[in-house]
């Protein structure tokens, strides 16, 4: 009988890795960084609790870093096996890698701590990497596949259905929230006698009410009046994309006031060349607008600045203007250079799209911080901050026991483990799955918990 292992996403959200083994073989489905507070990124250093050469095939959902941050310490480490994903994770997954390979050498140079991998790793890991598309068997080993269905959370991403042992393993990988700007809805695999489900949201539903482009239209038309900037910063991979095309169809139907909006993030300027080329996986719905204006993320105002030296471009500027830069929870990248130099102006609109971990600097500036320190310098806060949670790219409580449920039990009773969340919303998402399926043994998965099956 086959064991599953759980070895990251457990008990916290991020550093997802899950080991299956059969009797002859090893399946590792993702291979994530720990995130967030230091006792949890301290793991990243950790060997890996199985002989990563020893592993068959790593089987990867999606391209976030928390699931596929440590691959290339896998490989590293000596797995040489094939890394199973669609098409456009391996591309999102090349840029993300390097982009991780560059921070860390940053961090070592900052403050000497040591890198888990470089960029040689990351090459390695790249040809190792094997594209399959969505509901297509991938055979494995013997009578052993995979597969993949689409989860609807960013370009790519994936749920999996592993069948090893002639036992079906379900993956939910991290599930979108419908509707999504861009990506159709999640789709299941259809049975299964194990689910292992993301409950990040567990408890929380997301509230559709409030209008994304009224709120991007209301900001900019302060930002307008004030003769000021307007600092959103995003996710390089789908937030920003999606933010584009929701200003391309404000500038497509004449809502969109005359304003420089700028682009300023390298790694979300390359990974558009890559949502550009797989248009094919986008809603029915983004696929009919293309028709008619096949650039989406295109329009007039809009400035990319891939360069260092366009970057600072910006500055020359006069205000009003939009700066939309990374990374999202503003703990590095361009925005960092935004906030230093329009934090303390009054005219400025700081607007906060996206989950702010604890710990992070954006965390502490929706929490009312009046000053932050950025390289040594304090800057006092005096710009307007608003807070709006409306592009979550995650399921919410609703969506995921949905999910859940779609997937019909092999057997009597079909067993769930709950993973990547925090304890108290795996608890609560525990009790509202049960309500549901009195049927199923719903357990929440602890770190390195290992279970016969
Ligand atoms: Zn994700």
């Amino acid at each position: 009988m086959p064991k599953l292992s759980f070895f990251g996403a457990a008990g916290a959200v991020t550093g997802s890795n899950f080991l299956i083994e059969t009797t002859e073989h090893k399946y590792v489905v993702d291979c994530g960084l720990f995130q967030g507070s230091p006792n949890l990124t301290q793991f990243n250093d950790d060997e890996f609790s199985y002989e990563p050469s020893s592993v068959d095939a790593l089987i990867v959902t999606h391209a976030h870093l928390d699931h596929i941050g440590r691959i290339p310490k896998l490989v590293r480490d000596g797995f040489r096996g094939p890394i199973y994903a669609t098409q456009p994770t391996i591309e999102l997954m090349s840029l993300t890698l390097k982009d991780a390979v560059e921070l860390m050498d940053h961090r070592n140079q900052r403050d000497g701590k040591p890198v888990i991998y470089e960029e040689e790793d990351v090459r390695r890991t790249m040809a190792l990497c094997r594209a399959v598309s969505y509901k297509t068997v991938q055979p494995l080993n013997g009578k052993d596949s995979v597969t993949f269905y689409d989860a609807g959370h960013i370009l790519g991403s994936a749920s999996v259905l592993v069948e090893a042992d002639g036992k079906q393993f379900a993956f939910s990988g991290d599930v979108g929230h419908a509707p999504n700007i861009l990506l159709p809805h999640s789709e299941t695999p259809p049975t299964a006698d194990v689910v292992v489900t993301e409950a990040t949201y567990g408890g929380v539903e997301h509230n559709d009410e409030t209008d994304r482009e009224k709120v991007l239209l209301d900001a900019i038309e302060w930002t307008i009046q004030n003769r000021g900037v307007l600092l959103i910063p995003a996710f390089a991979i789908e937030r920003s994309q999606e933010l584009l095309y929701l200003l391309n169809d404000l500038f497509n139907t004449r809502k969109l006031p005359k304003i420089p909006i700028f682009f300023d993030s390298p790694l979300a300027i390359e990974a558009l060349e890559v949502f550009e080329k797989h248009g094919q996986q986008f809603s029915a719905q983004v696929k009919e607008v293309e028709k008619k204006d096949p650039e989406i993320f295109s329009f007039r105002g809009l400035v990319l600045t891939p360069t260092v030296e366009n970057s600072k471009d910006i500055n020359d500027q006069p205000p009003p203007k939009v700066i939309i830069a990374g990374s999202g929870m503003m703990e590095g990248g361009r925005i960092f250079h935004h906030l230093k130099r329009y934090l303390s102006h009054r005219n400025t609109l700081l607007l906060v799209i996206g989950y702010q971990a604890e710990g992070t600097l954006g965390r502490r500036i929706v929490d009312g911080d009046k000053e932050i320190t950025i390289n040594g310098d304090r800057i006092p806060i005096r710009a307007t901050i608003k807070v709006v949670d409306i592009f979550s790219g995650h399921a919410d409580n609703t969506d995921m026991i949905e999910w859940v449920k779609n997937i019909k039990p092999n057997s009597r009773q079909q067993k769930v483990f709950i993973v990547h969340s925090d304890p108290e919303r795996a608890k609560v998402f525990q009790s509202n799955l049960a309500e549901e399926l009195p049927e199923a043994a719903i357990d929440i998965a602890q770190l390195n918990q290992v279970v016969e099956l």
